[in-house]
Order: structure tokens, then sequence, then C-alpha cells
């Protein structure tokens, strides 16, 4: 008896006056009064750069701007980017990357583009790496848009390796185990070295190199002492070029694998043998931290002196020495 009572006063209750008022008022209630805190968005759009804060061209080359990597957390937001090269004129040009979102936080970047008449052009190369003064290597060319070139070992990190393409350097071939005693007591040896640091970049780039530095450069004497009297040098610099490779010396000696031991000293022998008006193959190793450190003050002198830095290709000036044995 008491259930049927409870249904009664409930259906009496919903077709009532007061049971529609109730349902009325809910409704209103949560489409138009009952509204959830919305979060701020206080998270700026966020701007990498790619290519770095600056760059030099030469005059009336083609300027492409390198663009950049944009994101942002909340909401929607759109990116400018303002201020023109004229690359036919000699100049420091700025643009501007700035992105807005719609609660109107800002984050703005810049960079310099340095339109320039070349004095000269300079190719910083880097042997014997990567080590664990690679990664920070690459950030000072990487702040400079810098492009180098490395030839590197069997030895290091595959990461940095990866790191040195993707950021547009040139990886080139050294040696794998830069063992003198055995890369040059035969030509099957040297060649099985080679393949084997070859293979290495190969399957942590996806490209083969056929760019290459012997080591101790074609030059070199100590090869004497391992070749049996077989002149191996003047043999390996014919089959690597009939191999389809180009071999690369160097005409600036930053002397960091001999007498140099400080980075002011580093600086001094490269920044002072620097080309006019030609090109400078620089010589310098990224095993050693003193001159990786000289690398930023270079490329420093470098620009104010209007030289241009660029990486070695297969077209690019050898700077070739002369065969000894
Ligand atoms: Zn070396």
């Amino acid at each position: 008896m008491r259930v049927l009572h409870f249904r009664h006063f409930l259906k009496t209750l919903l077709l009532s006056t007061f049971g529609v008022y109730v349902a009325i008022m809910l409704t209103v209630f949560s489409l138009f009064i009952y509204r959830p805190e919305p979060v701020p968005d206080t998270f700026a759009p966020v701007i990498e750069l790619k290519g770095g804060e600056s760059m030099t061209l030469p005059v009336n080359d083609n300027f492409v701007d390198p663009g950049y990597d944009s994101y942002d957390i909340l909401g929607e937001y759109e990116v400018k980017v303002e201020g023109e090269v004229d690359a036919s004129k000699v100049g420091d040009y700025a643009i501007k990357y700035v992105a807005i979102d719609d609660s109107g936080n800002t984050t703005e970047k810049s960079r310099v583009v340095h339109v320039i008449q070349p004095a000269g052009i300079v190719y910083l190369t880097f042997d014997d790496g990567p080590s664990e003064h690679t990664a920070r290597l690459l950030n000072v060319l990487k702040k400079y848009g810098v492009k180098a070139t490395f030839f590197v070992t069997g030895f290091g990190d595959d990461a940095m390796i990866k790191r040195e393409f993707d950021e547009g350097h040139t990886v080139a071939l050294h040696t794998n185990t830069h063992n003198y005693s055995y890369v040059y007591s035969s030509v099957d040896n040297y060649f099985a070295d080679l393949n084997a640091v070859s293979n290495r970049i190969k399957s942590i780039t996806g490209q083969e190199s056929k760019l290459l530095r012997f080591p101790g450069g074609s030059s070199n004497l100590v090869s004497r002492r391992y070749d049996g009297r077989t002149r191996i040098m003047s043999k390996l610099v014919n089959e690597v070029t009939k191999r389809g490779y180009t071999y690369f010396d160097w005409n600036v000696d930053s002397n960091d694998a001999g007498g140099a031991k400080t980075s002011d000293e580093v600086f001094n022998n490269v920044t002072s043998r620097f080309v006019q008006g030609g090109e400078s193959v620089v010589l310098q190793h990224d095993v050693k931290g003193f001159s990786v450190d000289a690398v930023e003050r270079i490329i420093q002198y470098g620009t104010q002196h209007n030289f241009l830095f660029k990486a070695l290709d297969s077209t690019s000036y050898t700077a070739h020495h002369g065969v000894n044995n």
C-alpha cells in the first residue's frame, strides 16, 4: 500500500505546476548558470628558427629563408615574418618571426642576415671524431648558421654523426681504426678500414660518402714505417681517385695535433692563415676540447672580416699536399 502511495505522489508532483517549474529551473541552471572555470591560456607559442640566429650570404646569391618550426599548446596561433633581405646589396638585414595566439601570448625571434662581399671562403674541417666535445661544437656551428665538414672515425657516438648529418654538415671518411700500422701496411688493409667507416656512416645517415681525408694527410711520411717501402701513398691517391673518391688535405693547420695546446694558439694559428681572396681548408680535431673551444671566436673573427664559411663537397678546393711516399 505504501509503494502505491509513493508512486501516486510522484505522478502528481511531475504533473503539477510545481514539478514543471522545478524541471525548467534545473534546465536553465545547467545551461546558463553553471559554467566550469575556463583554463586560462598563459602559454605562448614556441618558435625554433631553422638555421640559427645569424647567417651569411655572398652578395647577389639567392636568399632562401631557412624557416622555422612552431607549435602552441592551446588554441589557435599565427606566425608573421617581418623584414626583407636585399641580396643584391651588401648589408645586415634583420628578419623577425612573431607568433601570436588567440589569447594574445606572443613569442618573437629574430635572425640577422649578413650579405657580404666575401673576403675568402673558409672550410672548417674536424678530424678524428665524434667525441664528447662534438655536441658543443655542433651547438656553436648552429648558433652561427655555419656548415662544416667532419672526417669521422669508427669511434664516438652514432647519435653525433646523425646530428652532424641532420644539421647540414658534410660527414666524410677519415679512418675506422686510425691505426697507422694497420691502414698503411697494405692497400687491402687501407680499403678494408675505409669500407668499415664508410659502412658506419651509411648505416647512420643512409648516404654513402665519397669524400675522404687520409690519416696524417696525403703527404704523410709515417706510412713509410709500415708499407715495406712500397710507396703506399702514391698507390692510394691513385686508387681512391679511381674508385670515385675525392680526397682532401688542408692549407690552414691549426696545429692542434702538434705544438698548439691552448684555444688562443688555435685561434691565432687559424685566423692568421686565412687566405685573403682565396680558399682556406682548415684542419682541426673535434677530439681536442681546447680546439673546439676556439671555434666560436674563429667564426666571429671570420664573420667580422667577411669570410664565408662553407662545408666541403665533391667540387670544392681539395688543398692537396705533395705526396712524399
Ligand atoms: Zn686523424
